[in-house]
Parts: structure tokens; C-alpha cells; sequence
């Protein structure tokens, strides 16, 4: 007799709900994802406005191939789905003395563009940076990211062995700061190279030095964005998970995470239980233990410890003029970025001079806004919400990114403002349930917190799977693709298993 295929709840429809729901569905689980809004997607989302389209949440995309291999999975083309462009500029940077820089994914480029800016001397150890970077990743990520570090059997392999021969050269002891300042004198190229920790929400400062091996990603692995916009990325993998038969439950927020006896029963929406064999938990840690699981369910004390990443300020803006200066991805650094990330890490007092990062993202997608005008996606790091005043923190920064902006442009670009819409940090918390309106979940600025994430199984309730920027492997759409795999493969192999006893 067959046996009946199991039913699976997955609660919330985010990149890493979405990585899960297509895996299980592949493997022939019933899957329900529940959504509390009226889309899904959760921060990769997108909204229109006067013919300008902008992209709500990510704005850059690595490693595009852990989308196109859901496709594969289902045994689809993924070009017939998801397509990118892959672009030849990483970033433009601008510095507040006028000084610019233009990086590639390219090292040799990359070299020549350093000297031209800053010099021989500044330009003798950027192919070596990279080269370390890349020894950092390909060793690393295999091991930290596509795994539980919650499974002995992930400890029990070759590649944990290398891992262990080369922890002096990982830079697990230093921060990402002073890796950056052992390789460059001139400050301006330490605190580029320092931004690479806000990829997961944390302090260049705090950090440890191993997160060089994200620089990797954009300059070695290339820069790509998805053609349609971030938003596709959500939407073709929707696409893809209900052709294989994923049932969405919109606009339909999951009141109870329903356990009985140590072991998952289902799930209470509407006032209503219904019941479920597994269910996958994508919403963020520290909102399911608070407000979705029974009181007796142990907590995990450390983990529920640890500090929120950072998070953000983000002006939409529709603009009149095309602005040829800057390109998809760039930067106006701020002049003291230590200060800057005490702030936010501390949530100290406003903060006048912030860093501003501006995404345009019509320099490829033209429909994004119309002829002759650009969509922009202008972004400020602040601290997770803490109950700060922050309308008066929003018009204070609005001032600052304006003025900044003009200068660097050389032109006051308020009066060519024609859409405005804003993202906070409450915001972000009341669309997705993120604590705090973190971006990437908790932050990276502990030397152990790949350890302290949640882990992708439930040690307490028998049939419970996490997956999210809060759990292992991390934040960032890259993190939470892999998140959702970790979950799924592991919910797999239990059932597996328990059938075969
Ligand atoms: C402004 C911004 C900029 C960013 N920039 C980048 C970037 O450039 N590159 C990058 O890689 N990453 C970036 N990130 C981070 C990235 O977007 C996230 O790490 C990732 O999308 C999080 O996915 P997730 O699977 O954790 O789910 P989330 O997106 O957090 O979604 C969780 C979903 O669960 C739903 N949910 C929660 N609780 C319930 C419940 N009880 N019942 C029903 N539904 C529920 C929520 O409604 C939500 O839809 C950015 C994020 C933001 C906000």
C-alpha cells in the first residue's frame, strides 16, 4: 500500500520559507506555507508608484546559481523562470573630499582603478586581498553555510579538518578592521573594504576578520541583478513552488505553533488548529518563542541572548532627472565610520553624518522608471528599533542624505523629488515580524555567533524545523536560500529514517 504523503506547515513565505516549500514539495511533501500578508516574499518584496518601480527590500544579489538550482531541483529550466543580468561594476564610492572610486568584479581592474586613485603603494596588496578572500570562502563556506553546525556528522568530514589546519590565517581572533588595516595604509580603501560587514548587519569593528571572504562574493564571483528586479527572485520561486503543488494561505497569520507531548501537532490560525506531521518555522526566532510557542517549550537561553543586526532607513524616491553619476550600486562613505557603527551598534545619540548607499536600479531595468527620470532606493544603517523617536531621527537624516547627496552630485536634488516613500525599522518589524526591524536577523559581531544561531531542527519538539535570516546560516537572500535547504534536507532525512524503523 502507498503510504500517504506527509503533511507540511511552513509559517511565513520568505526566501527561505520559499527554499524549503519548493524542496519539500520536490520531495512529495503537502506543503501549506502560511502568510500573514497579502503577498509573499516577506522583505523581498517590491511596490510601484507613478511609473517609478522600486524594490522594497535587497538590492544586491550573490550567488545566483542557489536560485537557479530550486529550478533544477524541479527538474525546470531556470532561464524559463528567473533570469539575471550580469553587471561589470561592483560599486561606485564617493568620499567626501571629492574623491571617487569605481571597483569591479575584476582583480586586475580592480588593481588599476586603486592606483589611479590612491597610488603605487595603495595598489601593491589588492590581488593579494582578494586572493585571501577567496581562500577564506572557498574554504569556509562550504563547511559554515551549506551545513548544520548543529550535526556532529558535519564535524566528521574532511573539509572540517582543513578548516581546523588554517584557523590562525582565518582571522578568527582579529576583527575585520584590523584585517583590512594589516593590508592598506591608506584609510579611505580600509573603510571600503570595512563595509563588507553590514552585508550581515554588523560592525567592521566587532566582527572578526574571517568575514573578508565576503568581499568574494561581488568581486570574485561576479555581480548579477535579477532581471524584472529583486522581487522576481520571491516571485519566480512562488511560480515555481505552486506548480509543484505548494498551497499558499495569504493574508492568514498563524496564531500557535501547536505542540503536545514534546512533538509537533499543526498549527492554530483563525482560532482554529489544524493539524500538520512536520512544521517548518521561517519566521524570526526570537517572535516564535515570544508569541507562537507554548510557554513549557525550553528556550534556548544563549541564542534568544543574542544582539539584533542593525537596521534601516530607506527613502524611495522618483526622481525627475537621470543622474548619470552614479551606476546600480554606490556609496557616499561617511567621515568617521568608527563613530558610525558605535552609534548604531549602541544605539547612541543621531548620528549627522551618515554613510548613504543609493541604488539605482533603472541603470538596468529602464522600466523601472520612466524615460529620462531614475528610481532610487537611498538606504542609512541605523540601530534596531529600540523605542527611539524616530520621526524626528527621520527628518534629521532625511536633511543629511539630501545635502550629502547634492554635494557629491553638485546639484540640489530635493527639487527633483517627485515620488517619496519611506521604510523604518518599525515598519520593517510590523511586515515581517523581525524583531527590532533587523535586517539579517542577529548580528555577526561576535566571534562565535555562527554558533549561536538557532539551529535549523528544534532540540525540544520532536517534528519542529527553523529556517531564516534568525537561524542558521544567517541573513541575506544568499544565507536564507541555504537556511531553508538545511531545514528541508534534515526534515527529509527524519522522515526517511523514520520510516525505515
Ligand atoms: C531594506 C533591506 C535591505 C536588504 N538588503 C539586502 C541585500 O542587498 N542583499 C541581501 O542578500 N539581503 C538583504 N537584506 C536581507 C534579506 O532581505 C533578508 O535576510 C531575507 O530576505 C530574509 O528572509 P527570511 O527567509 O528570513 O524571511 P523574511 O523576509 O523575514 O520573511 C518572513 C515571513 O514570515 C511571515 N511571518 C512571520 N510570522 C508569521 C506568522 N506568525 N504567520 C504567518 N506569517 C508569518 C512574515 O510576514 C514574512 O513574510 C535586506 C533586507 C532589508 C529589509
Amino acid at each position: 500500500m502507498k503510504s500517504r504523503s506527509e503533511k507540511v506547515a511552513i509559517i511565513g513565505s520568505g526566501i527561505a520559507g520559499l527554499s524549503a516549500a519548493v524542496r519539500l514539495a520536490v520531495s512529495g511533501k503537502q506543503v501549506v506555507v502560511y502568510e500573514q500578508n497579502a503577498y509573499t516574499g516577506g522583505k523581498v518584496t517590491a511596490f510601484e508608484r507613478e511609473g517609478f518601480r522600486f524594490d522594497m527590500g535587497p538590492s544586491l544579489f550573490t550567488l545566483p546559481h542557489l536560485v537557479d538550482e530550486l529550478f533544477e531541483l524541479a527538474g525546470k529550466a531556470p532561464r524559463e523562470y528567473f533570469n539575471y543580468h550580469t553587471h561589470d561594476e561592483v560599486c561606485r564610492y564617493f568620499w567626501q573630499d571629492g574623491t571617487q572610486l569605481t571597483l569591479y568584479p575584476d582583480v586586475e581592474r580592480n588593481v588599476e582603478a586603486i592606483r589611479t586613485v590612491f597610488g603605487d603603494a595603495s595598489a601593491a596588496r589588492v590581488a593579494e586581498y582578494f586572493e585571501r578572500a577567496r581562500k577564506k570562502y572557498e574554504l569556509t563556506a562550504p563547511f559554515f553555510l551549506e551545513n548544520s553546525l548543529h550535526k556532529p556528522r558535519t564535524f566528521l568530514t574532511p573539509e572540517v579538518l582543513k578548516v581546523v589546519a588554517e584557523i590562525p590565517k582565518l582571522g578568527l581572533f582579529s576583527t575585520l578592521h584590523q584585517e583590512n588595516q594589516g593590508f592598506f595604509k591608506e584609510p579611505k580603501l580600509v573603510q571600503l573594504f570595512n563595509r563588507y560587514a553590514t552585508y550581515n548587519g554588523s560592525s567592521p569593528y566587532q566582527t572578526p576578520g574571517i568575514m573578508q571572504m565576503i568581499t568574494h562574493l561581488e568581486h570574485g564571483l561576479g555581480t548579477h541583478f535579477p532581471k524584472g528586479g529583486m522581487h522576481e527572485i520571491s516571485q519566480s520561486l512562488t511560480r515555481l513552488a505552486e506548480e509543484l503543488g505548494v498551497q499558499f494561505e495569504l493574508n492568514t497569520r498563524v496564531e500557535e505553533l501547536m505542540v503536545e507531548k514534546k512533538r509537533v501537532r499543526g498549527v492554530r490560525v483563525n482560532g482554529r488548529p489544524v493539524l500538520y506531521d512536520q512544521v517548518v518555522c521561517n519566521s524570526d526566532i526570537k517572535h516564535a518563542y515570544q508569541h507562537l510557542l507554548p510557554k513549557s517549550v525550553k528556550r534556548p537561553k544563549k541564542t534568544l541572548a543574542q544582539e539584533p543586526s542593525s537596521s534601516a532607513l530607506i527613502f524611495y524616491w522618483g526622481l525627475s532627472k537621470q543622474f548619470e553619476t552614479f551606476d546600480l550600486h554606490n556609496i557616499i562613505f561617511s567621515e568617521d565610520y568608527e563613530r558610525e557603527f558605535d552609534r548604531i551598534r549602541t544605539n547612541g545619540p543621531f548620528w549627522e553624518d551618515p554613510t548613504v548607499y543609493i541604488h539605482v536600479s533603472n541603470r538596468l531595468e529602464k522600466s523601472d522608471a520612466p524615460e529620462g527620470k531614475d528610481s532610487w532606493f537611498v538606504m542609512v544603517n541605523v540601530p534596531y528599533d529600540q523605542g527611539q523617536d524616530w520621526d524626528k531621527i527621520i527628518n534629521k537624516t532625511r536633511t543629511s542624505v539630501i545635502e550629502r547627496i547634492s554635494k557629491t552630485l553638485g546639484c540640489p536634488i530635493d527639487t527633483y523629488i517627485e515620488v517619496e516613500e519611506m521604510l523604518t525599522p518599525t515598519a520593517i518589524e510590523q511586515r515581517t515580524s523581525s524583531i527590532g526591524g533587523a535586517l539579517y536577523g542577529t548580528s555577526s559581531n561576535e566571534r562565535l555567533a555562527a554558533f549561536l544561531r538557532h539551529s535549523n531542527k528544534s532540540s525540544s519538539v520532536k517534528g519542529l524545523y527553523f529556517c531564516g535570516g534568525s537561524a542558521h546560516p544567517g541573513g541575506g537572500v544568499p544565507l536564507c536560500l541555504l537556511s531553508g535547504k538545511i531545514a528541508a534536507e534534515w526534515l527529509n532525512e527524519d522522515t526517511q529514517h523514520a520510516k525505515s524503523h
